[in-house]
């Protein structure tokens, strides 16, 4: 070999070299950011971890919530509102009722025909439509006047075929909302949550907002009853099995409501001697205890919402916030590597990433996860290895199970304080150690999370068996009840103008 090309040899072995050295220091350097995606990961599973036996701690810590909040005004963060309804529908109800429901993504109008037999339930005409997003930051008279104005055409659609001109149409305005009662039909908003802000509506008679709209454009419609969604839910519930004495709705917010004797509502004593229960809202959102597994993320989530320090439970719970979430942990591991690459800032967006999302690439079973590759895409993300698109169904994951169990330890609370969980119940009135014969409990689910995202649902349901045990739990049943809580106020108004 010549000197030449003996130098272009050797200078081809140096360039071959470097490249190898700028190859492994690349890897290295993506090692290295795999590694600390992988130890976020690990740390934010770490803070989510919810065994049963911490679950068992948020199970007691919600019964003993319940029972201060029935024990003084403000005893808890759990408010215990009183709803005035003692009676549920019977299936005894007659005749045609409608039902207006303002939740936090939705509001929906439906019509239904009750022939005063349980079996004869005719739910006509639902209309579901998105809540304008002016609309949550507007002022009562928009808000109501929309409402009304949707009403009007509701019931203008319905022409001459109800026959029913000059009658006076009776309304259940169902309204996911914390409200304080008078009776069962007025209350005044206590406070907005799910990102709503129209201030000026705090303190006001909700029922008389609505009823002011409608009587300005002249409709013949009465509130007749005005009722939280999970009120209506635990009504037709109740309607379809008297079991039912526990609603629970998980949809972009969450909260609860259970039957509770009067006896037990010591805040409200000698207001509620005549009958002997009470339909209780427990505004369960905003429970909290330090049993919660709360990560920084949730920390930073409720510090940049609209209600901070508020609705803690569930800002871990429910569909407005598991996306984000989600988000949030993509966003550090992304400023933190580059592994969703240039595109990630999108991320930075609060609230880009929605919960149906979150479901759609947990349940992705396409071998290459098709579908968490077309959401990123969607989203502005391209080109996402395999590996990054398996950690965000991973991410997914995490937030929803710990959601789930959760849920479940919620609602095993409830049965707890009511004496459904094969214990003793948080006792009030019962004597101490009185053991309760284990009675057959239904609890009414619905929501848009619950209804439509299995794995939520199953991993609820397993978390609560895990926690009442094999035995208990087969008295227990969860019965989902879709738009149960619109159709359950249209029957609450026909059995309270009933009886
Ligand atoms: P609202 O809360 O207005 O009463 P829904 O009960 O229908 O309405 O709940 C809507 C919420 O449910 C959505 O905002 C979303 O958070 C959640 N949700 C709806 N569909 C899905 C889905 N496929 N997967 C996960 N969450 C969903
Ligand atoms: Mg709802």
């Amino acid at each position: 070999m010549g000197k030449v090309a003996v130098a272009f040899a050797s200078a081809a072995v140096v360039a071959a070299c470097s490249v190898a050295a700028v190859m492994v220091r690349r890897r290295v350097k993506s090692r290295r950011k795999w590694r600390t995606v992988v130890e976020i990961l690990k740390e934010f599973e770490e803070g989510c971890d919810a065994p049963v036996g911490r679950l068992r701690q948020v199970v007691d810590a919600m019964a003993v919530e319940m029972h201060a909040g029935l024990a003084s005004e403000g005893g808890s963060k759990l408010k215990m509102l009183l709803t005035y309804v003692h009676d549920l529908p019977n299936g005894t109800e007659k005749g045609t009722y409608y039902a207006l429901h303002l939740g936090g993504t939705y509001f929906r109008i439906l019509r239904v025909h009750l022939g005063g037999e349980r079996s004869y339930l005719d739910v006509q005409d639902v209309e579901r439509h998105p809540i304008p997003s002016h609309l949550m930051n507007s002022t009562s008279e928009v808000l109501f006047d929309f409402l009304a104005s949707s009403l009007e055409r509701f019931i203008q659609k319905e022409g001459n075929e109800s026959n029913s001109q000059g009658v006076i149409k009776e309304l259940a305005f169902t309204f996911s909302f914390p409200v304080k009662h008078t009776c069962i039909s007025s209350g005044v908003l206590i406070k907005w949550t799910k990102g709503f802000e129209i201030s000026e509506m705090v303190g006001k008679d909700i029922a008389e907002c609505l009823q002011g709209a409608l009587n300005r454009r002249g409709l013949d419609i009465h509130v007749a009853a005005l009722v939280n969604d999970t009120v209506g839910a635990l009504s037709l519930g109740y309607y379809h099995d008297p079991d039912t004495v526990v609603a629970v709705v998980f949809g972009t917010g969450s909260n609860a409501c259970y039957l509770e004797r009067t006896d037990a509502i010591i805040k409200c004593q000698g207001l509620l001697t005549t009958s002997g229960s009470m339909v209780v809202n427990m505004e369960w959102g905003n429970f909290w205890s330090s049993h919660l597994p709360r990560t920084a993320y949730d920390i930073d989530l409720d510090a940049e919402s609209s209600n901070p320090n508020d609705m803690g439970f569930e800002k871990m719970i429910a569909g407005l916030y598991l996306g984000d979430i989600v988000r949030r942990v993509i966003l550090r591991m992304s400023q933190e590597s580059d592994i969703f690459g240039p595109s990630s800032s999108v991320f930075s967006q609060p609230y880009v990433l929605r919960t149906n999302s979150v479901s759609a690439m947990h349940e992705d079973d396409t071998p290459e996860l098709q579908e968490v590759a077309r959401i990123l895409r969607d989203l502005g993300v391209s080109d996402v290895p395999l590996k990054v698109r398996k950690l965000m169904v991973k991410i997914c994951d995490v937030v929803t199970r710990r959601a789930a169990r959760l849920a479940a330890a919620g609602i095993a609370g409830i049965l707890k304080k009511i004496g459904r969980d094969g214990g003793g119940g948080i006792t009030s009135g019962r004597s101490r150690g009185e053991m309760q014969m284990q009675r057959r409990t239904v609890v009414g689910v619905e929501g848009g999370l619950y209804m439509n995202y299995t794995m939520f649902r199953e991993y609820m349901e397993e978390a609560l068996v895990e926690i009442l045990g094999e035995e208990v739990s087969q008295y227990v049943v969860v019965k989902a009840m879709e738009d149960g809580s619109s159709i359950g106020s249209a029957l609450l108004v026909a059995s309270s103008l009933q009886s």
